[in-house]
């Protein structure tokens, strides 16, 4: 319960301080489609700026392109998206709510899982330090039987799906009695696959228009054009085309804020190597995308690896990056390696060669791939949401802060005169004048100084500077740092070195 009332704060919040509005609120919102209010734009523009930096400028063999959202039809032919872009979807006869009859499944294992965890914890507590956690998982008979019925339904719903044998699936559900986490009934319809692809048309006259399809990933822009960047960039295999840009879902399930939207943006890397290699590189990227997120200080313990008993049909290994969200750990970003089958389903379907000429042998093969494939969104609200929060103060009273990594706040500063009049305003908006050449950068006069200062602090504005009567005899000014309320006297000469280094891509990337 503490943890939905924090997801509800996170959602008022969001559009409280101008992050997310719902789309076209004005006519009641579009169910899963949001949009990003003035900070939130910035925050995500930000985000966007920090993949980009870490997989295009700091990896030499790593460029990028802005391929276009509609592609020809039978790239989702080729791609597997027609046949198979399905999600099982089951409908309560009672409540009328339509689930993923896979996510029913899987919240009822995080259900055992959270079991074990609690026998893992007490067990800690008991015998404090001598307790050998790895032991305690491999003999404790309860966790050794949480887990293993945790195995054994996963494996089972992974069969069922893979034979396409929808009516286990539905027998799964109803062995283990799952009910509709809304109403408690247990009256539930056969499951059925439902395609998750927007189809639109081009074209003017209703007999000649195409049927296309709104991308449901970006990925498919950068396998057509694996040769033309591969020839042009003069790539050479392992290499890596990286892209972030707008999918299109229209997800069954679509109830928890800008976690499942139906119009999301994915930041995605495939990167190119030889056959066979692609083991090494998927352990690679495996741990240099947990290193990227944990760059950002949301603290180690927010994240998961949960390795994919059920593989798409395109990949040979799998696996999540989960982070711990208000709602508890839910997939954030997939690491897949996607064999060659994407590149030769082009080929078979274009009759074109998508192959690299190797010099060294002087053969030609079709590179496998590994991809990395993050939802902008949801890192967004992974980031969000961890870093609300509500502190209580030495002098009883509290306060809310949005303790953003600084080098994704929107705002990198607000400067403030003490005191609307004695020439402090001109002065202040000389500093922003200054400043705003290299951050974004606000001027505010209005309240007491202590209010704004707690505007900002649930905007979550690192730092605040104040021009007071001592900035005109000395200039001097006051900088207040958002996380430990602390203020120092600086040179107003000294706040643009201060604030570079608190944001310098080196030292937070590194
Ligand atoms: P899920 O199992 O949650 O539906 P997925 O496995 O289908 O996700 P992928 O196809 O691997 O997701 O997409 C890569 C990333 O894109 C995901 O890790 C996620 O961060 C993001 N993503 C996917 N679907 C959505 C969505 N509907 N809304 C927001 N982000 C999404």
């Amino acid at each position: 319960m503490a943890n939905e009332d924090q997801f509800k704060k996170v959602i008022s919040h969001a559009k409280e301080y101008g992050y997310i509005f719902a789309s076209s609120e004005i006519y009641d919102g579009l169910s899963a489609v949001y949009d990003y209010a003035q900070n939130g734009v910035e925050l995500k523009k930000n985000i966007r700026e920090y993949w980009w930096r870490s997989m295009v400028y700091m990896h030499q063999n790593i460029v990028g392109i802005d391929a276009a959202i509609l592609m020809h039809p039978t790239t989702w032919k080729a791609s597997g998206h027609v046949d198979a872009f399905n999600d099982p979807l089951i409908d309560n006869k009672d409540s009328k709510k339509r689930y993923r009859a896979d996510v029913l499944i899987e919240d009822y294992c995080e259900k055992i899982n959270k079991k074990a965890q609690k026998e893992i914890a007490k067990a800690k507590k008991r015998f404090g330090d001598s307790f050998n956690e790895e032991e305690f998982v491999a003999t404790n008979p309860r966790v050794v039987s949480y887990i293993q019925q945790q195995k054994e339904i996963i494996e089972r719903m992974a069969k069922s799906l893979e034979a396409e044998d929808l009516a286990d699936v539905k027998l799964l559900i109803e062995e283990l009695g799952i009910a509709d986490p809304l109403t408690g009934s247990k009256n539930w319809t056969d499951v059925k696959q439902f395609n998750l692809m927007f189809g639109t048309k081009l074209g003017a006259s209703a007999e000649s228009a195409m049927d296309l399809y709104l991308r449901p990933e970006t990925a498919q822009g950068i396998f057509v054009n694996f040769l033309n960047v591969q020839k042009t960039g003069r790539m050479k295999i392992p290499f890596g085309i990286a892209q972030t840009g707008k999918a299109f879902r229209n997800e069954i399930v679509a109830r928890q804020f800008i976690f499942r939207m139906r119009e999301f943006e994915q930041m995605e890397m495939q990167f190119f190597v030889k056959p066979g290699e692609e083991m090494k590189w998927y352990e690679y990227w495996r741990e240099k995308r947990l290193a990227w997120h944990l760059s950002l200080g949301l603290g180690k313990e927010n994240y998961r690896f949960h390795d994919h008993e059920k593989l798409a049909h395109y990949a040979n290994a799998a696996t999540d990056i989960e982070f711990n969200f208000p709602f508890g750990f839910k997939e954030l970003e997939g690491i897949h390696s996607r064999t060659d089958f994407d590149l030769k389903a082009h080929e078979k379907h274009s009759g074109k060669k998508l192959q690299f000429f190797d010099h060294e042998t002087n053969k030609n093969y079709t590179p496998y791939v590994v991809e990395t494939s993050i939802g902008l969104d949801r890192m967004f609200l992974a980031i969000f949401s961890n870093s609300l929060k509500t502190e209580e103060l030495e002098d009883g009273s509290s306060r809310v802060v949005l303790k953003l990594p600084t080098i994704l706040a929107p705002i990198k500063a607000a400067v403030f005169p003490l005191v609307k009049k004695d020439g402090l305003q001109e002065i202040a908006k000389e500093i922003v004048a200054d400043l705003q050449w290299d951050y974004n950068v606000i001027y505010d006069e209005k309240d007491a100084v202590g209010r704004r200062y707690r505007r900002q602090d649930a905007v979550g504005t690192p730092f605040c500077i104040t021009v007071d009567h001592q900035t005109k005899e000395d200039k001097t000014v006051t900088i207040r740092f958002r996380d430990s309320m602390k203020q120092e006297r600086i040179l107003i000469s000294e706040i643009s070195e201060k604030i570079k280094k608190a944001v310098s891509y080196k030292s937070w990337l590194s």
